[in-house]
């Protein structure tokens, strides 16, 4: 079975390719950096205008690479949510469309599940249940899963999400968007000097809070020249913060639920220094971890391919409405 992934949810435009047997076939992502860095950030209007430029382009292309025709696809995926309404609705009418004219089915993906299963897609995949931390832009999770669709939610941020933090503070520190990269390039400038707090760790509970770290950025910054190398110093210190956070909170999850498994997933887990603390505390606690390879942790069509992939070939299906949700609860998924 071929299946046809499509992502458009925030400002990248991926597809791809997966097989039920052989895996992942083909894959390409056209991401929308230039067209919002002037603006600093996502225009949900230009994001949704460009898609519609160059999906139906970029379909042509996996296919093409992947040396398949339209006649071959057995089904697409189409990602449905959570995101911008006009993005999501480029994607699923297209999807939708194309699924009617090829008559094959098509099914809509929860982006956070494609996210969360992106590490299948490696040689050595997890294997069920474990505990997961998403880290992406919008969102910062704790999950234990048992299955596919079988998620519950043991903690998540109360506020800023984990690469929204960095993204902001990134901005604060003169970094172009987005800045989550970029700041981790520079923290690797820096020195130990700032001590920034470890938010919500000196208290139960599995739940995050970022948004208070902007403070003391401000203040950091405020009480120096702001200096490259002020900035440098500022970048790690803010990045220890949040790496040593997520640490000490999949620790308690992996406690608290006697898991033996960590999947690490989303935009935040290609950041190299949260990677390496992880890895660490994974050795300590003698547990196993998993991350999806770099490109696979920010958005691309693989893990959706990938995602819908697996309720296709277990028979799910859907009805030919367009279906997008700006909000979907990763609860609300039917069990697979
Ligand atoms: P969501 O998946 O929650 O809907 P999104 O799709 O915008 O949001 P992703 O594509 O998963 O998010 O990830 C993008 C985020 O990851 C951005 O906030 C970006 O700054 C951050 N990011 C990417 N690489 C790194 C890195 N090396 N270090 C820190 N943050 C990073
Ligand atoms: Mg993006
Ligand atoms: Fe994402």
């Amino acid at each position: 079975m071929f299946v046809l992934g499509i992502e458009t949810s925030c400002d990248e435009t991926a597809v791809a390719v997966y097989h039920a047997n052989r895996g992942l076939i083909a894959h390409t992502l056209f991401s929308q950096i230039a067209t919002h860095a002037e603006y600093g950030g996502v225009v949900p209007e230009l994001a949704s205008r460009d898609h519609i430029r160059k999906l139906v382009p970029l379909i042509k292309t996996v296919l093409a690479a992947a040396d398949l025709q339209a006649k071959h696809i057995n089904g697409i995926a189409y990602t449905a949510g959570p995101g911008l309404m006009g993005s999501l609705l480029v994607g699923a009418a297209t999807a939708r469309s194309l699924a009617w004219a090829w008559q094959i089915p098509a099914i809509a993906v929860h982006h956070m599940e494609g996210h969360l299963l992106a590490p299948m897609l490696e040689d050595t995949p997890p294997a069920f249940p474990f505990v997961a931390l998403l880290i992406s832009g919008g969102h910062t999770m704790l999950i234990e899963v048992q299955g596919i669709g079988n998620y519950r939610l043991l903690g998540e941020s109360l506020d800023d999400a984990a690469g929204e933090a960095f993204d902001k503070t990134a901005k604060m520190l003169g970094l172009d968007y987005p800045g989550g990269p970029k700041l981790a390039e520079l923290a690797n400038q820096g020195h130990p000097r700032f001590k920034f707090p470890r938010p919500m760790t000196d208290r139960p509970g599995l739940d995050f809070s970022f948004s208070g770290l902007k403070t003391f950025t401000l203040n950091a910054l405020n009480e120096t020249g702001q200096s490259p190398q002020d900035k440098a110093d500022i970048a790690f210190a803010f990045q220890q913060a949040v790496a040593e956070t997520l640490t000490i909170k999949c620790r308690r999850a992996i406690q608290l639920t006697g898991l033996k498994t960590l999947v690490v997933a989303g935009g935040v887990s290609a950041n190299r220094e949260i990677r390496r603390q992880l890895s660490a505390m994974a050795d300590s606690a003698n547990i196993k971890i998993y991350f999806p390879r770099p490109d696979f942790c920010t958005d691309n069509g693989a893990m959706i391919a990938y995602a819908g992939g697996q309720r296709l070939i277990a028979g799910q299906t859907q009805n030919l409405e367009i279906f997008a949700r700006p909000r979907w609860p990763m609860e609300q998924l039917p069990q697979l």
